[in-house]
């Protein structure tokens, strides 16, 4: 039997992050039930960057989070992990005080957030309709991720520090031992069934949709995340919309972005799921398509490739870390909602920072994203 100093479990941006940061000082294991990482929540985001984003305390994480994408210390990565987008946030006839409302939360911490007339946002996109937008905000400042190069980046700096990953094993049982855990793990997606126990000090939940199964495990009661299932559709589009910026509407029900050479459209969906391998239903790419089909003047004639993903949160939005008051030597680092790519260095950076038990970085928001709060 194999024995760690941390075994992380779930390999998305959460676990590699964390397990990354980890290995530079301890013996750690990386345990993903897929047989490739990242083949969940992590592989199917939208990849932006947005600072103004889902609340004052995520915004917190994002800026926390700037220099790591922009500085890249350490040379992480041999290309940049960001490419300027720019975001326009459009409001209709109906949503005047949401895009007041807009207006008045992301301004103050935003400079570079202002609003302009409808006539320079179709300039800047000319596919928008005019009849249907009348106010839009633009904000320079948003980017897009290279969410690829991130994760390889993570994972190769895991495996040089000297790391296991296990891949197509899921753990399945977790037993409290007198120096930390044990865990049970059986391999689930291949013909071959082999099991193997592997003994670690500390567990790290970093199991994504899956984080109250793997809490269940270790006989832990929830503490209520919930997987929220999120469409998403490629439309093929003109050459020229690679260059377009992203568009939100201001109550946020739908947006739109260029990617791989077409346009990523989602209807910003939020329906509960069970943990599992999400899957789109018609429904929801019928009102994509159409939330799109009113604020540009395009019809579009061809779907290339449509997903869907789960977005985890908990019941305050704000994601969940922390040792487990109820379970010694059990960390949480769930939660991540729609914001867990762009957080990910500030969030694995505080864990890391607990789980070693380095000095803690100075963090008034602190108690507001422990594990605590639900206990
Ligand atoms: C459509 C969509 C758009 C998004 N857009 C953005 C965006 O633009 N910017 C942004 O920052 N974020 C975005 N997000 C959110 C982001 O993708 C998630 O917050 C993030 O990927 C969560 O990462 P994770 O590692 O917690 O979860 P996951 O990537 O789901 O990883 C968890 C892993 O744990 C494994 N696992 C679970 N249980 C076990 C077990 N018992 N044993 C072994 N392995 C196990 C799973 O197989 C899985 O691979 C978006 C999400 C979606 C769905």
């Amino acid at each position: 039997m194999s024995n760690y100093d941390f075994a992380v479990v779930g390999a998305g941006v959460a676990g590699l992050s964390v397990a990354a940061a980890l290995s530079e000082q301890a013996s750690v294991v990386l345990i993903e039930r897929e047989s490739q990482p990242a083949y969940h929540s992590s592989g199917r985001s939208a990849a932006v960057y947005i600072e103004g984003y889902e609340s004052h305390v995520v915004a917190g994480l994002t800026r926390a989070s700037r220099d790591f994408f922009f500085q890249q210390p350490g040379k992480f990565s041999e290309h940049p992990l960001l490419h300027p987008l720019g975001g326009l946030t459009v409001g209709g006839a109906d949503q005047l005080a949401a895009f007041d409302d807009h207006l008045a939360t992301w301004q103050p911490g935003n400079p570079e957030l202002h609003e302009i007339s409808v006539s320079e946002a179709v300039e800047k996109l000319p596919v928008l309709n005019p009849d249907w937008i009348k106010r839009v905000s633009f904000d320079p400042s948003m980017q897009g991720i290279d969410v690829h190069e991130l994760l390889s980046g993570f994972r190769r700096q895991f495996i040089q520090r000297g790391g296991k990953l296990v891949l197509g094993q899921a753990v399945t049982g977790l037993n409290r031992t007198d120096s930390g855990w044990l865990l049970n793990t059986s391999a689930l997606t291949t013909d071959q069934s082999s099991e193997q126990d592997i003994s670690a000090r500390w567990v790290v939940n970093a199991a994504g949709s899956w984080c109250e199964e793997l809490a269940a495990l270790a006989g832990l009661a929830p503490v209520g995340l919930t997987p929220l299932r999120r469409t998403a559709v490629l439309c093929s589009v003109p050459e020229s919309a690679r260059h377009w910026p992203m568009v939100h509407d201001c109550e946020n029900t739908v947006y739109f972005k260029p990617d791989a050479g077409a346009l990523m459209v989602s209807p910003a969906d939020e329906h509960p799921s069970v943990p599992c391998d999400a899957q789109p239903e018609d429904i929801d790419v019928a009102i994509a398509l159409d939330r799109f089909q009113q604020i540009t003047t395009m019809q579009v004639k061809r779907v290339a490739h449509r997903w869907a993903g789960l977005r985890t949160f908990a019941p305050d939005r704000n994601p969940v870390l922390g040792f487990d008051p109820l379970a010694p030597n059990f960390y949480w680092l769930g939660g991540q909602g729609g914001f867990g790519v762009q957080t990910s260095p500030a969030i694995s950076r505080l864990a890391a920072n607990d789980l070693l038990a380095l000095a803690p970085i100075p963090d008034p928001q602190r108690a507001q994203l422990h594990v605590r709060r639900y206990r």
